[in-house]
């Protein structure tokens, strides 16, 4: 039998290619949590007294933060938690993701709120999805907009003075190469662990899982028996974002450790840029108050969209 690089005593499961190691399942949980725990004080993402609002979507990753949290916050008696769950309006996907994020938030007793696209815009996503088929842009792009909009909103309603998202080290370099593709590599800055606009009415993001790969967080969720939904969504269609996934994951099987790399030298790009361009300013949209780059908001303007059909 294989033993275990870090306790030496029990059997290795798993073998940790960019780093050499093979650790049995408890050493391989312990360092999930271990490495998140390092990524929050790094990047000094929380206070001790923080009211923190997770968005939980009910997949792997976001209940898994949930979970990580939920653990951490014990140690800081004067932080809260609680989960958002926003509601797009999706029949036969939805419901189930609701039922997962609010089963797994009862059952660290944390509070949790839904918001639904169809009470805060009028619209389910279904509904968006069949008013706008004709048009240029994906049910996705309205979603993104709409969801982080969201988001804020209930996030500033409750008092929140944090949003932590679950984003993991795939998706941000997935993001960073979509940039690149995109042709819009400023948008970097407005990117990464922690984002702050330091303006009133906007509340900062923090990804506590940026520096965890998916595989891992996956590997994560089933040792821990955590429920979570499996299926993708039936919208998902992000043909360019899954190329990049693919292809990513390709060099990292031929070149393990490859995404680490990446990772840091996004790192550095996005501390050059962010210190090179002036800030940029935010306003208040002018239909809903919402913090904008414009005058009126994404969300705003999609919303002028739809109902112009
Ligand atoms: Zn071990
Ligand atoms: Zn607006």
């Amino acid at each position: 039998m294989v033993k275990c690089t870090i306790c030496g005593v029990r059997e290795a499961f798993y073998a940790r290619l960019y780093s050499g190691e093979k650790l049995c399942a408890k050493c391989f949980l312990e360092s999930i949590e271990y490495k998140v725990r390092a990524t929050i004080a790094k990047h000094k993402m929380f206070e001790f007294n923080d009211r923190i609002a997770v968005a939980v979507s009910g997949g792997k990753d976001s209940v898994s933060l949930l979970h990580i949290l939920a653990k951490i916050e014990k140690d800081f008696p004067r932080a809260s938690l609680n989960a958002i769950i926003v509601d797009e309006g999706i029949k036969g996907y939805r419901d189930e993701a609701i039922e997962i994020a609010a089963e797994n938030s009862a059952k660290h007793g944390v509070t949790y709120t839904v918001i639904s696209f169809k009470e805060l815009y009028g619209f389910t996503l279904d509904e968006i999805a069949e008013i706008t088929k004709s048009g240029d842009l994906t049910p996705c792009s309205y979603c993104g907009v709409l969801r982080r909009k969201a988001l804020n909103m209930v996030a500033k309603r409750s008092g929140a003075t944090k949003i932590a998202t679950a984003h993991n080290l795939d998706d941000e370099i997935q993001t960073f190469m979509l940039n690149i593709i995109h042709g819009d590599p400023m948008r970097i800055a407005r990117t990464g662990p922690t984002y702050n606009d330091e303006e009133p009415w906007f509340i900062p993001r923090v990804k506590p899982l940026c520096e965890v790969l998916e595989k891992e967080i996956t590997l994560y969720a089933y040792l821990k028996g955590i429920r979570f939904q499996e299926s993708p969504c039936p919208y998902a269609s992000a043909a360019l974002r899954n190329d990049v996934r693919n292809a990513l994951n390709r060099l990292e099987e031929k070149h393990p450790g490859i995404k680490y790399t990446i990772y840091g030298s996004t790192e550095k790009i996005r501390e050059a840029i962010r210190e090179r361009k002036p800030k940029i300013h935010l306003n208040q949209c002018a239909v809903c108050g919402e913090p904008t780059t414009g005058e009126i908001c994404q969300a705003c303007q999609l919303l002028q969209k739809i109902n112009v059909h």
